[in-house]
């Protein structure tokens, strides 16, 4: 028998390293199996096998695999292939992939290879509780039950509420209810198993898989099932289909559909949402679908939670619903039938840092194209991205533009701030023709909500006589001022000053607050509408989980009647009472310096617009902007998304940007500006003599140009349309190795950014 090779993914960035398998190991290991090697000076690390082959790997030595650690493949060969992938488009390595994908408990490591090995690998058991055998008929437990009731009354009532919860016509038969479900104490359980009314048995915990037939659907309507059929038609076609869906118009109910017939054949759904706050609604929503079966994977769960889901997924062969983020993707689902991207346009599906930078979304298109999976991404203002996939045929389209039920379409007004404020007719940020709108609202009892994409007061203070601004000495970013504490924040770094009351430049006059955030907007509109009940919900506010939540909960419930926010507030919300959207400033919206600000400005504006009238009454919009002929703007207000398209394509390809190019951002960080500018300028040349001068900008500053004391540059890659995006990336690779060589800059950090969002 000739010599086994296994090569083996590393936690590092690094390649997979080959290692030989001795004959006794070559019995038990497999593609996926977790192993140890010997790397540099007696360091032990942990892997997993990518592939065994009999290619003799071409150097003098080669070292052995000590041990196993894990048989049972912990990637599946469909995953490998995913994380190779990954690697190759995203410019990293599997070994980074790897990091991504599995949960921290799971994470093969340098220090200890035990945690492979370790008891979390068994699944979670859990404790169900039953009638004990003793108490099977209703003599016995009618009996039993009167003794208790005269000084026991906690345990009479924990058990009314077990006959109530398993159902009193199987509780002679043996039913169960998971420990855990009881609301009563573990004090009084454990006192009816010790009294021979109840017992525990340990179960291991279910794998979850759904009965087709529990799952809870609604009617769909005649517009909804035509867009149903037609995406199953697309699905005969086209492995991705894009749902453009206007809001409202109830494309979580097709979701549900689609969902529902993939599980029915057995097979596995991921549900994919963007990284919001508020997801809980729509989670709410699938619970009532899909009941107790639903997954829900996300970044905030416990590290014990996310490993025993990823064993239980890896375990099982189908019949899975998982809702999560983005890192969802990357969980170990067999036999997966379905990927629903929701709001597909959203930027948090791509990872910008650390590596893998990798979109969820492209992923699961790949997913469908290479593993056999269909995907649906869905959106009420597709990325230009999908449209252009769309409409060149690559991906399916469907079109369902009407609302859901009596839902109608707000009724958009643009309100030009510089003629208010000249008429006299703009008081606290607020034009006549929003104010106007709000106190209609009020009067009829329904709700406001005000959009305005600055936290704090002001979003910059500045000195009336010298011109100075505060700002934020670690990143050079002008600092947010609060009034409540009277202090300057850095939104990126966290760094907080007490603002200053004499210039620190001029020594003369006070600094002012400049321009508008949420709170300054939450105080104009308590002082403009006195009695109404005003809330407000921005990143300040989300930084306590409870406090977010108890916002969300009282506008929800009608305890408040205005609501101001950030981005937070435009997406996945469903408020029925809402009547009036407010945009307090759209031109901060489109002045980001970004190839997408025009897009983004968009897909915000309507998105928002599409929180209002969600039900039966007639919403209204009022966009405040100082461009009141900017082309974006009126598209956003007619909510006319082909031509904002039309015009935007336009200027994409004109100027050399997505979906017309792809593009690489090449970032270079360090201490020392000097060294980090004169390594950028190196790194720039050869990377246009390698791919061409006009295919590479020279080095410049990003957006934020400065973190903590760390200085950062940025060179740009463009492959246009017809050149090989694999040729292109080799290149670079090439040009990154030679700086790594190089003694003077090799200490500057460099990172790749693949399709940056
Ligand atoms: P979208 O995701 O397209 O913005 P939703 O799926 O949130 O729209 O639907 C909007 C509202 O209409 C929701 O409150 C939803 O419950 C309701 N709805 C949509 N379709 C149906 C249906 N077929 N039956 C009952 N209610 C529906
Ligand atoms: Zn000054
Ligand atoms: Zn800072």
């Amino acid at each position: 028998m000739s010599t086994l090779y296994a090569d083996i993914i590393l936690p590092l960035a690094l390649r997979p390293l080959s290692f030989a398998i001795g004959d006794e190991l070559a019995e038990v290991v497999d593609v996926g199996s977790g192993v140890a090697v010997p790397l540099g000076e007696g360091k032990v690390y942990t892997g997993i096998i990518s592939r065994i082959h009999t290619v003799r790997p071409p150097f003098k030595r080669i070292k052995s695999v000590l041990s196993v650690v894990r048989s049972e493949p912990l990637a599946s060969p469909s995953q490998l292939a995913l994380w190779r992938w990954i690697a190759d488009y995203y410019m990293c390595t599997e070994g980074e992939v790897m990091r991504a994908a599995l949960p921290s408990l799971l994470k093969p490591n340098a220090e200890s290879h035990d945690l492979f090995t370790n008891e979390v690998f068994s699944l979670g058991c859990e404790q169900m509780l039953s009638l004990a055998e003793g108490v099977r008929s209703e003599e016995a437990l009618s009996q039993a039950l009167e003794a208790l009731l005269p000084r026991r009354k906690a345990q009479y009532a924990a058990m009314m509420e077990f006959c109530d919860k398993v159902g009193t016509d199987k509780i002679f038969t043996g039913g169960a209810i998971a420990r855990r479900a009881m609301e009563a104490s573990a004090a009084v359980i454990n006192k009816l198993v010790e009294g021979g009314l109840l017992q525990v048995a340990r179960v291991e915990r279910s794998t979850r898989e759904i009965a087709a037939e529990l799952i809870s659907h609604t009617t769909l309507s005649e517009a909804q099932t035509t867009a149903l059929d037609a995406i199953n038609q697309n699905f005969g076609r086209h492995q991705s289909v894009l749902l453009h869906g206007v809001t409202g118009s109830g494309k979580t109910e097709l979701y549900i559909s689609l969902a529902a017939k993939t599980l029915a054949e057995g097979r596995s759904v991921l549900y994919l949402l963007p990284e919001l706050a508020l997801t809980e609604q729509l989670i709410e929503r699938l619970r009532t679908a899909f009941g107790e079966g639903l997954t829900v994977y996300h970044s905030h769960l416990t590290a014990r939670a996310r490993t025993e889901t990823y064993i239980r997924l890896s375990l099982s062969d189908g019949g899975q619903i998982v809702v999560g983020t983005r890192s969802a993707i990357l969980l170990p689902l067999n036999n997966l039938g379905l990927i629903i991207v929701d709001e597909e346009h959203d930027s948090s599906f791509k990872q910008e840092d650390p590596a893998p930078r990798f979109s969820a979304r492209d992923t699961a298109v790949w997913i469908a194209h290479n593993l056999g999976a269909k995907t649906i991404l869905g959106s009420a203002t597709p990325s230009l991205e999908s449209f252009y996939n769309a409409y060149t045929g690559k991906y399916g389209y469907v079109r369902l533009d009407e609302r859901y039920g009596e839902g109608q379409f707000p009724q958009v007004t643009i309100s030009d701030t510089i003629r208010s404020a000249k008429r006299g007719e703009r008081k606290g940020h607020i034009n006549k023709e929003l104010s106007d709108e709000i106190r209609t609202a009020l009067a009829e009892g329904r709700q406001v909500m005000l959009f305005q994409n600055r936290r704090g007061f002001a979003p910059y203070i500045e000195c009336p006589d010298c011109g100075w601004s505060g700002r934020c000495p670690q990143c050079g970013v002008t600092l947010t001022y609060y009034k409540k504490g009277d202090k300057l924040r850095c939104n990126l770094c966290g760094h907080s000053e007490p603002a200053p009351h004499k210039c620190p430049s001029c020594n003369v006059a006070e600094p002012q607050p400049q321009g508008f955030g949420t709170e300054k907007i939450e105080e104009c509109v308590a002082e403009l509408f006195p009695s109404a009940r005003v809330a407000r919900l921005d990143g300040d506010v989300a930084q306590s989980a409870s406090r977010m939540r108890s916002v969300i909960r009282a506008f929800e419930s009608g305890q408040t009647d205005i609501l101001v926010g950030t981005q937070m507030i435009t997406k996945g919300f469903d408020f029925e009472g809402v009547s009036v959207v407010g945009v307090l400033n759209a031109d901060n919206l489109l002045c980001r310096p970004d190839f997408r600000a025009e897009e983004r400005t968009f897909q915000t504006i309507v998105q928002i617009a599409g929180r209002a009238g969600r039900k039966d009454n007639h919403g209204r919009t009022v966009i405040q902007t100082a461009q009141p002929d900017n082309h974006t703007i009126i598209h956003a207000a007619s909510g006319d998304y082909y031509a904002m398209a039309r015009t935007q394509l336009r200027d994409r390809e004109a100027f050399g940007y997505p979906p017309f190019a792809r593009i690489i951002n090449i970032s270079l960080r360090h201490t020392s500006a000097e060294l980090v500018t004169f390594g950028a300028r190196k790194l720039a040349r050869r990377l246009k003599e390698l791919i061409g001068p006009e295919a590479v900008t020279d080095a410049h500053p990003p957006v934020v140009s400065k973190l903590g004391d760390v200085f950062i540059l940025e060179i740009m890659v463009r492959i246009e349309r017809g050149a090989s995006p694999a040729e292109v990336k080799a290149l670079i690779t090439q040009a990154l190795v030679e700086f790594g060589r190089d003694k003077v800059v090799r200490r500057i950090s460099t990172s790749v950014n693949v399709d940056p969002a």
